[in-house]
């Protein structure tokens, strides 16, 4: 079979290299784009937002047309920052490791230009630069462009943005006229139109995706709290998904500082990536977080430009961009090489017109999520735990020689108690923090936008205020690996009703919510029966009696007393700071604290629970 690349024109060395970095297919940008850029022949305009696959769309037809044989630089990648200047040299060295006297320099700030300069001097066909470092080497009269055929701007918008558009025109100036320029943005303000405009003849324009669209594979949510409310918005978004591997965006230096050495105070593993720090610190945190030794990166736009990670579950706006188009790029840090991502975003309410703008330009809708509660919380961190125990890998070897003193010490326990300790371990922790944490959404009153409660595009505008409609109980939910989509699709095939009758879903750990026109409820609930999931019997009931933790229901009675004072500001969530993660404190009691600790609030619940 003819390998897909092959089939696009690439020649063998470079697609064994590209096989040996996992790519079995093009991504629809490298698909569309090399077969243009191949003739080498035309200006192009891409359209292309990051993640997608980019770096390949322009470098696999670099590498084609540029003549090795010769060691004058032929081709100059110019980009907004150093991150992205070193990811871009080392994907096409990656790309071009069988192709004989390939040598590509990455030439950007904060490094020693000596060494750039010698390599530059030992000869090179491909550069790959910042503009400043680009403009300071040109200043010295140690690079000779008059071979250049094509210049990629990469990210010309994210340039722009940084003010580099005098240096651009500086640079560009020292190459030939019949060069060709690619030109790649994720977004296309009329300044980059105007670079087009100036710099092109006749360009072969390309969108890779719709329009200013942003990648498909990243759902967008928002948060509503009060302001003084969102650092502690923000730790119980972590704490919800506890395997979070995120970027949080905040506006300032300052800020960036504060959240993230708040963070590191209560005991997550996080640090924050700004201007200020020296090159080598920036160095060191980007490592740690690509190693993912970090969990939490909190970062400013700038400092966070060309970020390159895999694998971001999160991209958190603590606060929004000043310049609404750099959503695209925050958000454009999750969802990458196929990937599927969650861009988030605390706002308070007077903030919800930037979210309909943001809107506006990604093309999409938005979430309105509602922060989960200490009891979602708790449940969630526990279902983690013991799915992390279930697929934790033995080492037989090493661990059998301990096995019949633990035992030993367990003798006196059965399985259950045994379980329910280990269960404890990490449970109690979490649920010391958060047995009185209070409702952090913003009030309904304070909420001025359309629909209170809308939720995601086809099926938000329902409410579960809305008298059409019931709300139902099911205990199955995202701890069985249900999406929305799966739960719709498992209620409908079961209740043999349509799709068309469902209103809200509202998908939870354990259990789940979701609406049915109330002139469907009889026959959803006489077809609904003896439905099994995973051996495991599932019930669907009216919600008004279960015993669950959803927001109109028993618990705010539970914090009435209890809840925990909002201080505001850091302290707003905070409760024995960072001893709720780090330390812990096992205090024994396991599941049953857990069920005192929500007497009052689940009153009527606790039974319920049991019985599921
Ligand atoms: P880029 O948009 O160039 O930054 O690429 C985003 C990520 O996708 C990088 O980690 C690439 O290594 C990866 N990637 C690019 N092209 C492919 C492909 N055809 N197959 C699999 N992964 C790819």
């Amino acid at each position: 079979m003819i390998n897909p690349f092959s089939k696009l024109g690439i020649s063998d060395d470079v697609v064994s290299a590209v096989k040996e970095l996992g790519f079995e297919n093009p991504t629809p940008i490298q698909e569309q784009a090399i077969p243009v850029l191949l003739e080498g022949s035309n200006d192009f305009v891409g359209l292309a937002q990051t993640g997608t696959g980019k770096t390949a769309a322009f470098g696999l037809p670099l590498l084609e047309l540029i003549d090795f044989r010769s060691n004058k630089p032929q081709a100059l990648i110019l980009c907004p920052t150093r991150e992205l200047c070193l990811q871009i040299a080392n994907d096409i060295k990656n790309f071009s490791k069988n192709t004989p006297n390939a040598h590509v320099v990455a030439v950007y700030g904060g490094a020693n230009i000596m060494q750039q300069l010698r390599e530059i001097r030992n000869g090179v066909q491909i550069v790959v630069a910042t503009p400043g470092r680009m403009l300071d080497i040109i200043g010295r009269k140690a690079i000779d462009f008059s071979a250049v055929k094509y210049v990629v701007l990469d990210e010309a918008d994210e340039m722009l943005n940084m003010g580099f558009q005098e240096d651009i025109n500086d640079i560009l100036s020292t190459t030939p006229d019949d060069k060709k320029t690619w030109l790649f943005s994720a977004t296309m303000p009329p300044e980059v139109r105007r670079i087009a405009r100036n710099y092109m003849e006749n360009p072969v324009e390309l969108t890779m995706g719709t329009k200013n669209t942003g990648n498909v594979n990243i759902e967008h949510e928002y948060y509503v709290v009060r302001a003084r409310d969102k650092y502690a918005a923000l730790k119980r978004i972590v704490d919800f998904n506890p395997e979070i591997f995120a970027v949080v965006f905040c506006k300032t230096k300052l800020d960036t500082q504060d959240v993230a050495e708040h963070l590191i105070k209560d005991g997550y593993n996080a640090d924050s990536l700004h201007g200020d720090l020296s090159q080598q610190q920036r160095d060191k945190v980007m490592q740690r977080f690509r190693d993912r030794n970090m969990q939490l990166l909190i970062a400013t736009d700038v400092a966070a430009r060309g970020i390159d990670v895999n694998n971001v579950t999160h991209v958190i706006n603590y606060s929004l961009p000043d310049e609404i188009e750099s959503y695209t790029h925050r958000s454009g840090r999750t969802g990458r090489a196929g990937k599927t991502g969650i861009s988030i975003c605390i706002v308070n309410s007077k903030e919800i017109g930037k979210i309909r703008q943001i809107e506006k330009i990604i093309g999409k809708q938005f979430t309105k999520a509602e922060l989960p509660t200490g009891f979602d919380v708790c449940e969630k961190q526990l279902f983690a735990l013991v799915h992390k125990v279930h697929n934790v890998e033995v080492n037989t070897d090493q661990i059998d020689q301990y096995i019949p003193r633990i035992m030993d010490e367990f003798a006196e326990l059965s399985k259950e108690e045994v379980i329910k300790r280990f269960a404890s371990l990490e449970f109690n922790r979490f649920l010391d923090y958060y047995s009185k944490a209070p409702d952090l959404n913003a009030p309904a009153d304070e909420r001025g936008e359309r629909g209170d409660r809308r939720d995601r595009g086809e099926r938000g505008s329902r409410s579960f205020s809305n008298s059409d409609y019931t709300r139902l109980f099911i205990n199955v939910g995202s701890v069985d690996d249900f999406t929305r989509g799966d739960l719709l699709g498992f209620v409908c095939n079961n209740g043999k009703i349509s799709g068309k009758t469902v209103g809200k879903i509202d998908l939870k750990g354990v259990y789940s919510f979701i609406e049915v026109e109330n002139d469907t409820v009889d026959a959803l609930f006489s077809n609904f029966r003896d439905v099994k999931f995973n051996g495991r019997e599932v019930r669907i009931e009216r919600s008004g009696d279960a015993p669950v933790s959803n927001r109109d229901g028993g618990r705010r009675e539970g914090r009435r007393d209890g809840g925990e004072r909002r201080s505001g500001g850091y302290g707003g969530d905070r409760r024995g700071g960072g001893s709720g993660r780090r330390e812990g404190g096992n205090s024994g009691g396991g599941f049953r604290d857990f069920s005192n600790g929500r007497r009052e609030g689940r009153r009527d619940g606790g039974e319920r629970r049991r019985r599921s």
